[in-house]
């Protein structure tokens, strides 16, 4: 006997992330709370841990915990709605300000405008004022905050660099402060980067347009507290290899893992993986080939990472530094963390050296002794006693790992940052920090945005059926 239609039953509508990173488990997370049907849903990653980009390692023979990839998470809550500040609050983890006010230029801390007067001269610091009041009046706290909202970012003529509008401090003395304070934020050269978010990242260092904060216990806790909640089949060591369109009119996905090799299909596709990984992936048809080419191109402006982490038997520049973090000249201008700072009373000493841009690039063809030695020359304070006092160091390489011009030269509307090739692939979604600011705050900015328009197509096709 024949089945009668009429009793069949929909199909559960199955969705694959690619990507278990913080983008991927946003989305997975995001997935669960905006839809209000059952789907069934995998989450494929590379590697064999979760958290791309955020991990806290350990180091030395007691294991002493350290962030070898995102340091903070920005606070956006005294400007308006703030998802990640929610999500934090919302998983329970404990969270812990962190601070930074010196720049240390000839190994002399200058934590506010008499310093710099004191050490650079009136001129600096009176251009430098000049500087500050302009870079306010160009984005105010709240123009700052709807920078990455629908229609919040102001054109700006493609090609128009923070360099050329730097050129225009007349004091050396002050720019050379400014492009040391915002280089290892940036993480590129000004030459590299817009106006917009070279402005962006100066005003990120006044407390009234954002607030720094980490996780206790390590900001992998937010990872691990995602993976925990996240209901999805979660396939670890699976790197997806190519996308395509399969005869059923279903997207297929083909991965490898060490072990075999596999084709699956699904009917919406979520790509929450970084540039430089999207590149690896093949797609099949020329629609779908060109669309992602195009995407990617649209936002290839590659910016670099280098984290150096040395572990001392005690921290021996609690007398010149006392903040969670400084900017140092050395290195074209990079942060040091005070990493002990995390753990209160912690009894050992760890540094972490942020490089960025061309100088991360350039020393990450170094090896590792090398690069440690470095960090202990560059340490504007103590560099005998810290030679004394060194037990362990750690490198990571992060090259190509972030966005020089995120959110891309033209700002398109999210629904076409999100959907390379809407027409013919309408169930393909991306998801990524470089969509916009380059940040976790970014990712999930993302991620809930895919998130609503699944869910949103999901409706859509249910009434359609009806
Ligand atoms: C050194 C450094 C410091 C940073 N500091 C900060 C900070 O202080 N604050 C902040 O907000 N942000 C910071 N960032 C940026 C932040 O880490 C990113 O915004 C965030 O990790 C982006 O998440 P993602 O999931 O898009 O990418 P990723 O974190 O890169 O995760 C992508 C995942 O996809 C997996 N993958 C890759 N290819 C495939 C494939 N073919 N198939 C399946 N899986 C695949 C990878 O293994 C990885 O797990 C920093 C980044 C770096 C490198």
């Amino acid at each position: 006997m024949l089945p009668d239609p009429s009793l069949a039953r929909p199909r559960i509508p199955s969705i694959a992330v690619l990507g278990g990173g913080p983008g991927g488990l946003f989305t997975a997370w995001s997935l669960q709370r905006a839809l209000d049907r059952p789907v069934h849903l995998e989450l494929y990653e590379a590697s064999a841990r979760l958290g791309g980009k955020v991990r806290t390692a350990r180091l030395g023979p007691r294991g002493v915990p350290y962030e070898a990839g995102a340091a903070e998470l920005y606070d956006y809550s005294a400007l308006g709605e703030d998802p990640l500040r929610e999500l934090v609050a919302e998983l329970g983890l404990a969270t812990r300000p962190m601070e930074g006010h010196a720049v240390v230029v000839g190994g002399r801390f200058l934590a506010n405008l008499d310093d710099l007067e004191s050490a650079l001269g009136a001129e600096a610091a009176s251009a430098l004022r000049r500087f500050d009041a302009c870079a306010q009046d160009r984005l105010s706290p709240a123009e700052f905050f709807a920078a990455d909202l629908e229609g919040g970012s102001a054109s700006e003529a493609p090609g128009h660099r923070f360099s050329a509008f730097l050129d225009r401090v007349p004091s050396r003395g002050a720019r050379r402060f400014v492009e040391t304070l915002i280089h290892s934020d940036l993480a590129t050269e000004p030459e590299r980067t817009s106006v917009g978010y070279g402005l962006q990242n100066y005003l990120m260092n006044d407390p009234r347009y954002l607030k720094l904060y980490s996780i206790e216990g390590g900001n992998e806790r937010l990872i691990e507290a995602l993976a925990q909640r996240v209901r999805a089949e979660l396939r670890l060591e699976h790197e997806v290899l190519r996308v395509s369109r399969a005869p059923s009119g279903r997207l297929r996905i083909a991965w490898r893992s060490p072990r075999s090799s596999g084709e699956r299909e699904h009917d919406l596709v979520v790509l929450a993986l970084p540039l430089e990984a999207l590149r690896r992936v093949a797609f099949e048809g020329e629609l779908l080939r060109a669309a992602l080419a195009r995407h990617i191109a649209d936002y290839d402006h590659p910016a670099h990472y280098l984290r150096l982490t040395l572990l001392f038997e005690r921290p021996f520049w609690r007398a010149r530094l006392q903040d969670s973090y400084a900017m140092l000249e050395a290195f074209g201008g990079a942060c040091l963390y005070d990493e002990s700072s995390r753990t209160p009373g912690a009894g050992y000493g760890l540094l972490g050296w942020l490089l960025g841009g061309e100088a991360a690039r350039a020393h990450a063809k170094l090896d590792d002794a090398t690069l440690l030695s470095r960090a202990l020359e560059e340490l504007p304070f103590e560099g005998a006693l810290a030679r004394e006092l060194f037990v362990a160091g750690a490198v990571h390489r992060w090259s190509d790992a972030v966005n020089a011009i995120p959110g891309g030269e033209v700002p398109r509307s999210h629904a076409r940052r999100h959907q390379p090739e809407p027409h013919a692939h309408p169930e393909l979604f991306v998801v990524g920090d470089y969509l916009f600011d380059s940040t976790l705050n970014g990712v999930l900015d993302s991620a809930d945005h895919v998130a609503h328009a699944i869910a949103a197509r999901l409706a859509e096709s249910s009434e359609e059926a009806a």
